[in-house]
């Protein structure tokens, strides 16, 4: 099942590698990706130094793939100088963009060998499976496609594009655009509990797009397209006035004292007009500012650090708390983190999921749980799937959490009806202290 050079599967081993991740999708729903990675000029390579050279070249690259993409990974060389990744378990297309951007970084460092060094280029193409579908060998054609595709084009990463993906190849700016005029955007909440007290919290505003002809699109999808677009910033006033109004009608039905967070994108920080216009907007609100809070990836907070901070400043002076969102799947360096205005960290749910399964993580989760509180900031434990991981993380200290195990993002009548019935009941699901 080995290729004898570089130890990495052969055809067959890819293969069967990649029927069972087809069948591990039907039962887990989570996609995977298949990336095909061409060492370019490697002709010129066996030419200039030699087959033996060229040879242990494509031992390194093998064992540097296999190095940085770690164990979730499956890498297999199908002969000559592509080589072919498995990477399961992805939440979405965009983790496929983050692990395509690890993957074009193994190259940025050149590689030593026989006391020469030599800095190698590479093609990379990739295809997100189900949304591109097909036996294993059809996804390894049109991984290899994909690939050959962005060569010509000059392009070092390219995902390949079917027309079967209803969204990918629909104009998805102008129809957000459609959508934000036709109103078909909707705003759900997912519950923050506090994890002392076993109460409702709060609420997390996230972004649905049930899409008139294309069914639900996720946010993961488009919020991208969105930023690109700079549709983002209508979007983001979209989401902005709507909590405002959500806020409202949750008074309006005695339900008071939540927390609301927003997700904000960079662009929206990277904007004046926002910043500008937002005292305005937060006036209206007629509800406590302190119970505002601005969700913020750490990526978009270190993206431009001395403009993020100015404007970070401003909104922290304006009462809002800010929250550094999917902490850990960034730079993850809470140090850095303690020159911005931010009191609240929210660990990544691919954490909370791996704690159980992997000691590593889970003394990580602990070292992460422990500096936040030495740095004075509340930690929130995302994607609390299960009573182990809500367990462990209490054990930890974690204040507040969130996560299926408690509910999903409902629409603003079930969520109310939601904070009713779980802060009335005073055993709550394994959360008595
Ligand atoms: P996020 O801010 O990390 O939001 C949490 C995501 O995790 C949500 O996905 C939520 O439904 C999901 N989730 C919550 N609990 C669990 C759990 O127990 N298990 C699992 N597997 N997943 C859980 P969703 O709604 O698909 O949103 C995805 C991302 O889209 C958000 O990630 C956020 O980055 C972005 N987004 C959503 N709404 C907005 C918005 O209004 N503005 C901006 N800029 N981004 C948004
Ligand atoms: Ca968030
Ligand atoms: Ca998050």
């Amino acid at each position: 099942m080995h290729d004898s050079l570089t130890g990495s599967l052969n055809a067959e081993g890819f293969v069967a590698h990649l029927d069972r991740a087809a069948e591990a999708v039907s039962k887990s729903g989570k996609p995977f990706g298949v990336i095909s990675v061409d060492i370019s000029k490697f002709q010129k390579i066996n030419e200039a130094h030699g087959y033996a050279f060229a040879n242990q070249l494509l031992c390194l690259v093998a064992q540097r793939l296999a190095l940085i993409l770690g164990g979730r990974f499956s890498v297999g060389r199908l002969g000559g100088n592509e080589f072919l990744l498995l990477i399961e378990e992805l939440a979405d297309k965009r983790e496929l963009g983050e692990v395509l951007d690890i993957v074009r970084g193994a190259f940025s460092h050149h590689f030593e060998l026989y006391g020469k060094r030599l800095q190698v280029e590479a093609y990379i193409g990739a295809l997100l499976y189900p949304e591109t579908f097909g036996n294993s060998e059809e996804l390894i054609a049109q991984a290899h496609e994909a690939m050959v595709t962005g060569k010509r084009h000059n392009k070092n990463i390219y995902l390949y594009d079917r027309d079967s993906s209803p969204w990918f190849t629909m104009d998805m700016a102008a129809e957000i655009r459609r959508a934000l005029r036709e109103d078909e955007f909707q705003l759900h909440y997912q519950p923050r509990i506090d994890l002392k007290s076993g109460k409702v919290l709060g609420m997390e505003a996230l972004l649905r797009w049930p899409h008139t002809k294309h069914g639900n699109i996720p946010p993961t999808e488009f919020i991208y397209v969105a930023e690109s677009s700079g549709m983002i910033l209508p979007l983001g006033n979209w989401v902005l006035s709507q909590a405002e109004k959500d806020i409202k009608t949750l008074e309006s039905q005695g339900v008071i004292g939540l927390n609301i967070a927003v997700n904000l994108s960079f662009k929206q920080l990277q904007d004046l007009a926002f910043c500008e216009t937002l005292p305005a907007r937060i006036k209206h609100w007629q509800y406590s500012q302190s119970q505002l809070e601005f969700e913020l990836t750490e990526t978009a907070v270190l993206s431009n650090p001395e403009l993020v901070k100015a404007t970070l400043t401003a909104i922290h002076d304006m009462g809002i708390k800010i929250s550094l969102d999917d902490f850990g799947t960034g730079y993850s360096a809470l140090v850095h983190v303690k020159e911005f205005p931010i009191s609240v960290v929210k660990i990544d749910k691919s954490f909370v999921q791996r704690m159980e399964i992997d000691r590593s993580t889970h003394d990580i989760v602990e070292s992460i749980i422990s500096f936040a509180h030495r740095l004075n900031l509340e930690v929130v434990g995302e994607g609390i799937e299960t009573i182990e991981q809500l367990d462990a993380l209490k054990s930890m200290g974690c204040e507040q959490g969130q996560g299926y195990y408690f509910a999903k993002a409902l629409p603003l009548d079930q969520f109310i009806d939601f904070v009713r019935e779980f802060n009335r009941v005073d055993t709550k699901q394994g959360l008595k202290t």
